[in-house]
């Protein structure tokens, strides 16, 4: 069944887009003088990144060289694109985009977008493809300041004391096992250690693998990456503007922003 939504804007809306959503493929109208230029349609994106209610937000390079951008520049042939460090170009009201709440701090952000096969400035996707595990080269760089708002910053706090249990445990686990494998190789334990050390090896042994690599260490980067990430990306088609996930409320609040 055919389903259309259409999402209108007013003159004042810089960096808002009128789009049509039909057969769940965006359109983007054409913009006006004071909106970014012409969003590219190419069989890459198809716009199939983009959803309902997302926000762009202009973007500029960044006017200083990035501290620690060599992940950029690093040799490889499966980077299809310029590397860019790019910054947020406009202001950004003070409502959490996530929970439409008031923002009670600035976050400051630093996320590396990827070259996948997918889309060449992917957000957080660390491999080429689903079927090819090569890591992906970093094609794009983007900083900023975006407001969160209370709850954003509890659950930041959750997420942090989470991913440092885990490194703990991670931690804890990795150390017994070089110690009961240590002893149990030099053989200089008393005899009931040493059956202690055999019966706890094998779960000892599983709990470094793969509990610990590569499940535990996954996780715990999972927890971290949310502290890390105060607003949902998309992938960059245009390097003058990127689209994200917005609450209505940030969605209002940026079209309230004159010329914003
Ligand atoms: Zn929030």
């Amino acid at each position: 069944m055919m389903t259309t939504s259409t999402t209108k804007t007013d003159a004042n809306a810089g960096g808002w887009y009128e789009r049509e959503i039909a057969h769940g493929s965006p359109l983007l109208s054409a913009p006006s003088a004071d909106r970014p230029p012409t969003f590219r349609l190419t069989p890459m994106n198809n716009y199939r990144w983009i959803g309902m209610g997302d926000v762009a937000v202009r973007l500029r390079r960044c006017q200083e060289p990035l501290p620690s951008s060599t992940i950029l520049y690093m040799e490889s042939r499966l980077r299809t694109v310029e590397p860019l460090e790019l910054e947020i170009a406009q202001e950004i009201p003070d409502v959490c985009s996530r929970h439409g709440r008031p923002a009670v701090s600035k976050m400051r952000f630093r996320t590396t977008f990827y070259n996948t096969l997918d889309h060449p400035r992917h957000p957080g996707k660390p491999t080429s493809s689903r079927f090819d595990d090569r890591a992906a080269p970093a094609s794009t760089l983007l900083v900023g300041d975006w407001p969160i708002c209370d709850q954003c910053e509890r659950s930041n706090r959750w997420c942090r004391r989470i991913a440092a249990i885990l490194a703990y445990v991670m931690g804890a686990i990795l150390i017994n096992f070089v110690v009961v494998c240590a002893a149990g190789w030099a053989e200089i334990t008393p005899e009931w250690a040493r059956n202690i050390g055999e019966i706890v090896v094998i779960p000892l042994a599983l709990a470094v693998f793969p509990g610990t690599i590569p499940i535990g260490l996954l996780v715990a980067m999972l927890f971290f990456r949310k502290t890390t990430q105060p607003v949902t990306f998309r992938p960059i088609d245009d390097e003058k503007f990127v689209f994200v996930q917005a609450h209505p409320g940030f969605r209002d609040a940026m079209r309230a922003i004159p010329g914003g």
